[in-house]
């Protein structure tokens, strides 16, 4: 049995009926390989639409990046859309813009149609810690204007240290329409959601194998699965065995969080006065938000290659107390770490392995609205209208430089370089 991590998330999760291991030979139309959102999503999608459908995760449901996460509802991609139309071009950009506020609108709605018990707040910053970045924050307002954001607010340095109580941020951008979560219980809530809607859902599964073959058998260490369709969900944690080429894609990438014990509700009040979360525009950034108990739940650090640091406190604590040094002594009741999965275009790789074998991955950070979208995405591809999946499908899937071996260290090197422009704000 594999259970949570030490999470603060894992420690406040909603209680809920576990779902049973998979231990027969059992059929359907769709069967979901990962129980966190890029699954979920897909899986409450395509039970809604009446598909028949079976999730299998290998551990418990949110067990990856979905419950652990920062719990930052950011729009768009990890990569903006001036970027995305400048490497791809106009109709690219076109179809992608369209669709980037997409996934936020599916969680909120699911929120209140399935009353998920998530801690859902509204609201949240990208600060800028240098002149350079708050002129590219300003740009980021008005492309994302353009495709249709009217929820945006540039703040300068007086109107940010009213927002966030430090004095490190020259200006900031608000997204009214971004937001914070407790992310393990709004994938708790999705997975009852699945379940309500017919949907069949299994825990401590792992997929051993996948036969490419029509209908497609999907095996577990206990069961298995005949289907007419597979959506490969697996991300960070598929690990380089169960589809070997989509880890030749794709980086695992470790990053690491710690939790306050509960600060009194003025302290809290005090540190971010309307509740925001907050990430700034380093290349490795820093990510913290207050949680619905009014602890500072705070992150940062990067680990390519996704090993877990020795000790996360000692990587976090500088990073927290450099911006709220007013919080010097306070205890930290949890902290751990969590892998997502970079990619070298650090733009989000959908696509199909063979003709009924679909697969979504590698949102670079940036995935909690995106995951939805995907979700929405191939249920509609399933159904017989694929433009929309085939707009992020064409995007091409670059292997990382180096293979294997040395594809850790491009990348570390790759990011020490960006992390140093950012320190010297050029
Ligand atoms: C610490 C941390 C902080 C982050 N903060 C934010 C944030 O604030 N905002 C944001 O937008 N993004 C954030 N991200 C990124 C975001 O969490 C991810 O992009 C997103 O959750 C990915 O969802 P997923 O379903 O694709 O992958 P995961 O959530 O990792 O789910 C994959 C699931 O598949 C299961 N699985 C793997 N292999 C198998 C198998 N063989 N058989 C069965 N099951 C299998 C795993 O157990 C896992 O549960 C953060 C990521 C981390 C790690």
């Amino acid at each position: 049995m594999t259970e949570h991590t030490t999470s603060y998330y894992a420690a406040s999760a909603n209680k809920y009926e576990p779902f049973p291991t998979l231990s027969e030979s059992i059929t359907c139309d769709v069967c979901v390989v990962g129980g966190g959102y890029t699954g979920l999503s897909s899986a409450l999608h395509l039970a809604e639409m009446g598909y028949d459908v079976v999730l299998l995760e290998s551990a418990r449901i949110g067990f990856g990046a979905s419950g652990r996460n920062g719990g930052q509802l950011v729009n768009s991609y990890s990569r903006d859309i001036d970027v995305i139309e400048s490497n791809y071009g106009p109709d690219a950009a076109r179809m992608l813009g369209s669709m980037m506020f997409e996934g936020g609108e599916i969680i909120r709605e699911r929120i209140k149609r399935y009353q998920i018990d998530c801690d859902y707040r509204p609201g949240g910053l990208f600060v800028a810690l240098n002149p350079k970045q708050l002129a590219t924050l300003e740009e980021q307002k008005e492309n994302w204007e353009r495709y249709g954001n009217t929820q945006l607010e540039l703040l300068d340095a007086d109107a940010i240290a009213k927002e966030v109580n430090t004095d490190r941020y020259v200006g900031a951008l608000l997204d009214r329409s971004g937001g914070h979560i407790h992310p393990l219980n709004l994938a708790i809530g999705e997975a009852d959601a699945i379940r309500l809607n017919g949907g069949r859902v299994y825990e401590q599964s792992p997929v051993t194998r996948i036969q490419h073959s029509n209908p497609a058998v999907v095996s577990t260490e206990k069961g298995q699965v005949t289907a007419r369709y597979v959506i490969v969900a697996g991300n960070a944690y598929l690990g380089d065995k169960v589809e070997p080429e989509l880890a030749k894609r794709s980086m695992p990438c470790g990053t690491q969080v710690v939790t306050t014990e509960p600060l009194s509700a003025e302290v809290a009040q005090s540190l971010i006065p309307n509740n925001y979360c907050v990430e700034d525009c380093n290349y490795l950034l820093d990510y913290y938000r207050l949680t619905g108990d009014n602890r500072l739940l705070y992150g940062g650090g990067v680990v390519y290659g996704a090993r877990d640091p020795d000790d996360v406190e000692r990587l976090i604590m500088p990073k927290l107390l450099k911006t709220f040094p007013q919080l010097k002594g306070v205890k930290i009741d949890y902290r751990w770490t969590g892998n997502f999965l970079l990619t070298l275009s650090r733009m989000p790789q959908f696509g199909r392995l063979s003709g009924n074998i679909y697969y979504m991955q590698g949102y670079s950070g940036h995935g909690v609205t995106c995951t939805h979208l995907a979700g929405r995405l191939v249920s509609e591809a399933l159904r017989g209208d694929a433009e929309r999946f085939d707009a992020f499908a064409k995007l091409p899937h670059y292997p990382f430089p180096g293979g294997r071996n040395l594809r850790i260290p491009f990348t570390a090197m790759g990011a020490a370089y960006y992390s140093l422009r950012d320190r010297l704000g050029v």
